[in-house]
């Protein structure tokens, strides 16, 4: 039976409370057409670990823009292992690539808020665009307390920018970030060095690119690690992102 994402789908599952049930409903109806896309972050872990314990197969892709940290790499290599699954890396297209860094450079993330969202577009979001185009379900780790920007996320909504619709999905939209590492560390879940505090307490709070990804000291904006050098003011901080979750 084929299943169609429509509005009626996406008040069901914005009204099914447990997110291991929303993802063994939409594994089950969608098989290879739904995904869990993750950088391997807390969230993204735990969505993995719920599917997994579903019992079903389950698809998951990760974005790789080829300039993601070693320890990530060496990361999602544990994680496959541990969970016995093969996580799909989406990568830029090599002609788009080599076009941007001939025209502007390799870094020109540096340049300007435009080239750091140019650069992101070719890196990320032209990939999730293309992968969307093999999805009817995408579903992510976003939660609402994560950012200000992200206080305003749905657990379902269906994406009408892409060539057909697309049912994105937030299953942990409510869970806070006392609660998702209780559950990680309850549950052994595997956690990227990166995300674990130094000794003085420093930490990357997202898994993003080198350079343009740096730890954060306590009491700093939870988007403060990114793209550092534009200087945000502390007030704007909280609207870093990199285009992928809204400009789908
Ligand atoms: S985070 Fe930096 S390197 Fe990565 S895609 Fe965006 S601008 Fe490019």
């Amino acid at each position: 039976m084929n299943y169609s994402v429509d509005d009626a789908l996406c008040q069901e599952i914005a009204l099914t409370e447990a997110p291991q049930e929303i993802l063994f409903s939409l594994f089950k109806r969608f098989k290879e057409r739904a995904a869990i896309v993750t950088s391997g972050q807390l969230s993204g872990m735990v969505l993995i670990h719920l599917a997994a314990e579903n019992q079903l197969p389950f698809r998951v892709c990760t974005l790789d823009t080829l300039r993601l940290f070693p320890e990530t790499y060496t990361f999602l290599e544990q994680v496959e292992a541990r969970y016995g699954i093969q996580i799909e890396q989406i990568k830029p297209d090599p002609e788009e690539v080599h076009q941007m860094v001939t025209a502007h450079g390799e870094y020109l993330f540096f340049d300007s808020k435009a080239k750091q969202e140019y650069c992101c577009h070719i890196r990320k979001v032209r990939p999730m665009q293309r992968l969307l185009e093999t999805l009817d379900v995408w579903i992510t780790g976003l939660r609402r307390d994560q950012s200000d920007a992200r206080q305003q996320l749905r657990k379902s909504e269906i994406i009408s920018s892409t060539k057909h619709p697309v049912l994105k999905v937030n299953p942990l939209l409510q869970w806070t970030t006392d609660e998702v590492w209780q559950f990680v560390r309850d549950n052994e879940i595997p956690v990227n060095p990166l995300l674990e505090a130094d000794a003085e307490g420093h930490y990357y709070e997202s898994l993003g690119c080198v350079i343009c990804t740096t730890p954060i000291k306590p009491g700093e904006s939870k988007r403060a690690g990114r793209w550092r050098w534009q200087n945000a003011p502390a007030s704007e901080e909280d609207t870093k992102e990199c285009g992928l979750h809204y400009s789908i």
